[in-house]
């Protein structure tokens, strides 16, 4: 936790997707930045960062430009002035959501129920992150946004609102789709989605996209060169690999938890591959034993993700390994076993695997999922064998 975290302190700082910044800057200098925007991209891409720059660009109160040859100007940010340090004050998401919820959790019962989350570095500036535990964007949340979006922004030129993704409760999304169809002129909004698709058509219809696109591997093995030197070299490339393209994520990976969580999601598929071959008896005991350990609450939610992320990255590296481009392998180190697997696992098993995984991911979206679905998932995956 308390991880202080600096924004870049100039936008060439940010890492990769040069051109997409250069025309969300072109746009904010020429007061043409869209009402709606989807900053659309994997985990750790910078959405979040980038969203905060944009939106020191906007409320900065010196409005520096950048100036090219060609005429073309560039809106920038000061870094220094009382609208960029505040909005800079939220760089930490992490951070600031876990304060939000532990002053909710010192409210009354009553009012608990009431209290969404909610983060104001600013008076013009609404961060708007998934509430917890559901980890979905809330009606009230929603609400308290539209009722805001009404009034003039007080100390900035523009009212500010970043949704930080794009997991809404279905009511909320309605109510959105709300500001979304007449936005107030001083209002701007912006969701975070790691997948658009999750939105309502109709929202994205409203929207304008930006893409932010992962970084290649070398970049990436050279910026943890630079800012990780505690990693010895070989686990930078395995890192680069497994943060697939994504700055940040590969800066804050922890190669410890990533691996403990995959040793688990392994015996998902060895398991399932003893029980193919028909050589050997599955393994049921260690699974279940294993599954036991995965409890409901906090900590047990973020354990089970972190287990069905690795097992989804297997899935994927079988998945290259059958297409016959062992060159995209993630989990580089585990080879072997990979190649193993991937002879007894066939195609159509690996497809199905990755259907149910994702509806058990959906499901510890919507908080369903306790130890018994993780129980009926790994059974799913051995009898759904062949
Ligand atoms: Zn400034």
């Amino acid at each position: 936790m308390s991880n202080p975290i600096a924004l870049p302190s100039t936008f060439n700082d940010f890492l990769g997707n040069s051109t997409a910044i250069e025309h969300l800057r072109t746009a904010i200098a020429a007061g043409r930045l869209p009402h709606s925007l989807i900053l659309a991209g994997p985990t750790g891409a910078g959405k979040y960062t980038l969203a905060l720059m944009l939106a020191m660009a906007v409320e900065c109160e010196r409005q520096p430009r950048d100036l090219w040859s060609n005429g073309v100007s560039l809106a920038s940010f000061c870094g220094v002035c009382h609208n960029c340090t505040r909005i800079a004050s939220a760089a930490n998401l992490e951070d600031e959501v876990d304060k939000a919820v532990a002053i909710r959790e010192e409210l009354r019962e009553t009012d608990k129920k009431d209290t969404r989350i909610l983060i104001q570095p600013h008076p013009d500036v609404l961060i708007v992150p998934p509430d917890p535990p559901q980890l979905l964007i809330k009606l009230g949340q929603i609400r308290t946004v539209i009722q805001r979006s009404h009034y003039l922004p007080g100390e900035a030129p523009k009212k500010l609102f970043i949704l930080t993704a794009a997991s809404f409760m279905k009511e909320a999304a309605n109510s959105l789709l709300k500001v979304l169809e007449e936005p107030p002129d001083t209002v701007h909004l912006i969701i975070l989605a790691e997948n658009p698709g999750e939105l309502l058509p109709t929202i994205r219809s409203r929207c304008a996209t930006v893409r932010l696109g992962a970084l290649p591997v070398e970049e990436i093995e050279q910026l943890l060169a630079d800012r990780r030197q505690d990693v010895p070299p070989q686990q930078r490339t395995l890192i680069a690999r497994l943060s697939q393209g994504a700055a940040g994520k590969a800066i804050g990976f922890d190669l410890a938890a990533y691996t403990a969580a995959r040793a688990d999601a392994l015996l998902f598929l060895r398991n399932a591959a003893a029980a193919n071959t028909g050589n050997a008896e599955p393994d049921h005991t260690a699974l279940f034993k294993m599954t036991e350990t995965y409890r409901a609450g906090a900590e047990g939610q973020q354990k089970t993700t972190a287990l069905l992320r690795s097992l989804s990255l297997l899935l994927e590296d079988l998945l290259l390994l059958g297409a016959g481009t062992p060159e995209l392998l993630r989990n580089t180190d585990l080879r072997p076993e990979l190649d193993r697997l991937s002879q007894t696992l066939s195609f159509h098993w690996i497809e199905q695997a990755s259907r149910a995984l994702d509806q058990v991911q959906s499901g510890l979206r919507r908080n369903l999922l306790r130890s018994l679905s993780l129980d009926a998932f790994a059974a799913q995956l051995t009898t759904t064998a062949r």
